[in-house]
């Protein structure tokens, strides 16, 4: 299949640029596309053909549940069975925005996009490709990270036509996105709501508008790794470089030379090694390919810079690499998450 790439403006996209996208999802087909989180795969959420299409493109297995993106709170309340009053006060307050909530669902949306589930997972995006297309379409628009299954979710167009060029219709090239980290998710379907996987928009924030948030406890890390996450998407290995990443974490100073040891020995043995560390710290590291991840003190611009790094170390070949440990105070969480889940896990205590 040839892959269109359709470049906009991400702030004033060309809407006849726009409505060529927006027909290819009317026809069934398949359009990837830049959101404010990362860049999503779309297909028309009510036809279960495109939903098949979307798994099949990115080898995702068929259990794990699609994302359906909106423009306007009807249409949450067209797919949902029944609305706690979680959902208005949440949406008002973080929607547009990097926020997912998950709810009952009708049989608007086919159980072809819900990985069989019988509750849908909803966002409203903020970015304007992702408004006009969902708009334009006339579409509720089924979208997971447009990577292939396992890789790091994509933040730039290269990283989605690197993964999927050929496999897909379309490619909306907006550059890169905003915050770099997928959404929040929000379960509203349990007692009290529920992070199912931390994101830009945190607990407290959540707090702030409804009271007490629970997180689920199949994500909480290593202690809990026997727990089984609640959002299918959280059991699977996820995020990985090919080589083999490890965190390494303590003071500084001990992290610093622990990695140096660890590169110097990797490198002995004839193994490429890649460092991950910080625009304070990348001047102490003498061996491998150090690639910094941006300024300590920016939670933000780390967050942006995640997946791009991970995906550079794959380009560069790295078979072991090493990483400090980002915990940071707002959106430390959701960084450490995705890093551990990348690691699978491996930290090493200094
Ligand atoms: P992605 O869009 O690739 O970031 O993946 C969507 C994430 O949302 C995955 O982790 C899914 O498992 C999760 N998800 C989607 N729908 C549901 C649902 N109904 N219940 C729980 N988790 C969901
Ligand atoms: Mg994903």
């Amino acid at each position: 299949m040839n892959t269109q790439i359709i470049k906009v403006d991400p702030e004033h996209p060309d809407i006849e640029q726009i409505r060529i996208a927006a027909k290819i999802l009317r026809e069934g087909g398949l359009v990837a596309f830049p959101t404010e989180t990362v860049y999503g795969l779309g297909g028309d959420a009510e036809d279960a053909g495109a939903s098949k299409a979307i798994y099949a493109a990115k080898g995702r297995p068929s259990d794990n549940p699609l994302i359906v993106h909106i423009c306007d709170y009807s249409q949450l309340v067209k797919i949902s069975s029944s609305l706690p009053p979680e959902a208005k006060k949440l949406s008002d307050a973080f929607w547009p925005g990097p926020m997912t909530l998950i709810v009952n669902k009708n049989d608007v949306i086919p159980h072809e996009t819900t990985g069989g589930l019988d509750t849908v997972a909803v966002r409203f995006p903020s970015h304007p490709v992702a408004n006009a297309l969902i708009r334009e379409s006339g579409c509720m628009i089924a979208a997971p990270s447009a990577n292939t299954s396992g890789r790091p979710s994509p933040t730039k167009a290269e990283h989605v036509i690197h993964d999927l060029s050929g496999k897909i219709d379309a490619i909306i090239d907006g550059g890169p996105v905003q915050i770099g980290l997928e959404s929040t998710i929000v379960d509203l379907t349990e007692d009290v709501p529920t992070i199912l996987r931390p994101g830009y928009i945190n607990k407290e924030m959540l707090e702030s508008v409804v009271g007490e948030v629970r997180i689920d406890p199949g994500i909480l890390g290593k202690e809990n790794v026997h727990v089984r996450p609640k959002a299918p998407g959280m059991r699977y290995k996820h995020y990985a470089p090919k080589g083999n990443l490890k965190i390494v974490s303590g003071d500084q100073d001990k992290v610093i030379a622990e990695i140096n040891r660890l590169a110097e020995e990797g490198e002995n043995d004839g193994k490429k090694v890649g460092i991950i560390a910080t625009e304070e710290t990348k001047r102490f590291y003498k061996r491998g390919k150090v690639i910094s991840i941006g300024d300590r003190t920016d939670e933000y611009e780390i967050a942006h810079n995640l997946f791009d790094v991970l995906r550079q170390m794959d380009e560069y070949g790295a078979e072991l690499i090493y990483s400090e440990e980002f915990s940071t105070p707002k959106i430390g969480n959701a960084i450490m998450n995705r890093l551990l889940k990348a690691a699978a896990h491996q930290v090493i205590e200094v």
